[in-house]
């Protein structure tokens, strides 16, 4: 009987799970049988925009956190994919921020190539994964939407690639209830023109509030106040945005911060970031983790070590995305197919500790993109994916840092060297602040769109 194994979800982990899977098949070696559930009725995870938010069409949670208008918040260079790269897809050169739609388009035109959607059953949710000692089988229970059917299939292994930034993390602040203007979460945020004109408060000191509130200020938001817990972003903001420490308080539409100061605010977006949530697996598979760059008990940040048979894929802090996630299923399916032997529970257990201290000594970015280059680099060794050079993407990684605190709001249209096909990005035909179209074919025209986006 052929092994089977189950991909929850088809985003960039579950997808790079596929292809790892194929890569082999192509070059002979025999592969299980494998079956990706993806609640969403297209793949591409969150790059898959939605506008939809809070429950939908089925009453299930909106898993997308993707809003209009977003680009990449990093530069490309350092997610290409190593065995495609942005030349083999678009055929030319492109900026190095693309937004959403064209990293979608490159996302899809990889697995396309692969042919591996006949592997995916859309609509399907994964509501139960129980694992059974005896027979040392998962039982997998999914609701198709299609037909409105509940059904459980058996398999060996179980890829957990359901993503963590879908289900919110929301705090509460004294007189939310009172206020009267809109408190939203960053998951439910979807079009910046809606705050046009507004006086928006950003709670949250992370990329979410950096982007979000560069967005808001991008679409004409008349002030933007972000506050933080730990530390300000510390970038230099526009005249109409300012940093203040917690909010502690709003009376009516006044917000109240931890230094005393206060400033009058229309609506509120919390970026407070996101829970890993996994509701359909039973109690004892359970990752239960903030996030961070080591989760603890993955064994290579990936095998479950209570049950090694149940993988996880991109639970980390993603400095890395696209790369990592492939280095990591890549050597997930090389366990699978017997190519890799895993050692004794002990010494898995003694190396995640290891990687667990030394997360804990870092404290600078350049540390923690060393750290989780070198993670990728040791996972890239032990398999046939194509290597890369990690020291130059986090070299791109510290440019780009730069680029940032030199000018927040001009980052994007900087440009770096694929360090995969050795292509230098070209500009942009439009500076990132005056580019409002955000579609694939205006950024792959040759210029600037004409089309205005305009509020509803
Ligand atoms: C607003 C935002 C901006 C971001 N910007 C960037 C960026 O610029 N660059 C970058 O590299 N990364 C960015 N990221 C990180 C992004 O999450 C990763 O790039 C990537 O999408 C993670 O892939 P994933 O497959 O782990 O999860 P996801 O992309 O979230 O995909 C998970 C998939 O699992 C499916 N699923 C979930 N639960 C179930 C279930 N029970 N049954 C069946 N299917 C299920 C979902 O429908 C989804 O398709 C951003 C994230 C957010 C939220």
């Amino acid at each position: 009987m052929k092994k089977r194994v189950a991909i929850i979800g088809a985003g960039p982990c579950g997808l790079a799970q596929l292809r790892a899977f194929q890569s082999a098949q192509d070059q002979g070696a025999e592969c299980p049988e494998v079956v990706c559930y993806e609640k969403q009725s297209d793949w591409g995870g969150m790059w898959n925009y939605t506008w939809r938010t809070g429950l939908d069409q089925h009453g299930e949670p909106v898993h997308g956190s993707m809003y209009r208008y977003l680009w990449s918040n990093g530069p490309k260079e350092c997610l290409e994919f190593a065995d495609y790269s942005f030349d083999e897809h678009f055929g030319r050169p492109l900026g190095s921020y693309p937004p959403r739609e064209v990293l979608w388009d490159y996302i899809k035109g990889r697995v396309e190539k692969a042919g591996v959607r006949k592997f995916i059953q859309f609509n399907t949710a994964v509501r139960g994964v129980t694992y059974d000692q005896n027979s040392g089988l998962f039982s997998v229970t999914v609701h198709s939407y299609d037909n409105d059917q509940t059904s459980t299939e058996i398999f060996d292994y179980v890829v957990v690639a359901s993503g963590h930034f879908s289900t919110p993390n929301v705090p509460y602040f004294e007189g939310f209830e009172s206020f009267g203007g809109r408190v939203l979460h960053a998951h439910d945020f979807r079009d910046a023109l809606e705050f046009k004109g507004k006086d928006v408060l950003i709670v949250g000191g992370s990329y979410s509030a950096e982007d979000i509130g560069s967005q808001c200020y991008k679409y004409g938001a008349r002030s933007i106040t972000s506050c933080y817990r730990s530390a300000p972003m510390g970038y230099r903001w526009p005249d109409n945005w300012q940093e203040k420490p917690l909010l502690q308080r709003m009376t009516g539409k006044t917000a109240w911060f931890a230094d005393g100061t206060h400033h009058h605010v229309d609506a509120i977006i919390l970026c407070t970031g996101y829970k890993h949530h996994f509701p359909f697996l039973a109690e004892e598979l359970r990752l239960k983790t903030d996030n961070r760059l080591w989760p603890l008990s993955l064994y290579k940040g990936v095998f479950w070590e209570n049950n090694l048979k149940l993988i996880y894929l991109g639970m980390q802090d993603q400095w890395y995305s696209f790369n990592m996630f492939d280095a990591q299923a890549w050597y997930a399916r090389d366990v699978i197919l017997g190519r890799i032997a895993l050692p004794k529970l002990a010494q898995m257990q003694a190396e995640d500790l290891a990687w667990r201290q030394e997360e804990e000594t870092l404290e600078t970015a350049q540390q923690m993109f060393e750290f989780q280059g070198e993670y990728i680099r040791q996972l890239i060794e032990a398999t046939d994916y194509p290597t890369f050079d990690i020291s130059a993407v986090n070299q791109t990684f510290l440019d780009w840092k730069h680029d940032k605190y030199e000018d927040i709001m001009g980052y994007r249209n900087k440009c770096f060297r694929s360090l995969i096909s050795g292509t230098m990005a070209t500009p942009h035909h439009t500076p990132w602040l005056e580019a409002l179209d955000d579609s694939l074919e205006a950024y792959l025209s040759e210029t600037p769109a004409v089309t205005q986006v305009t509020a509803i």
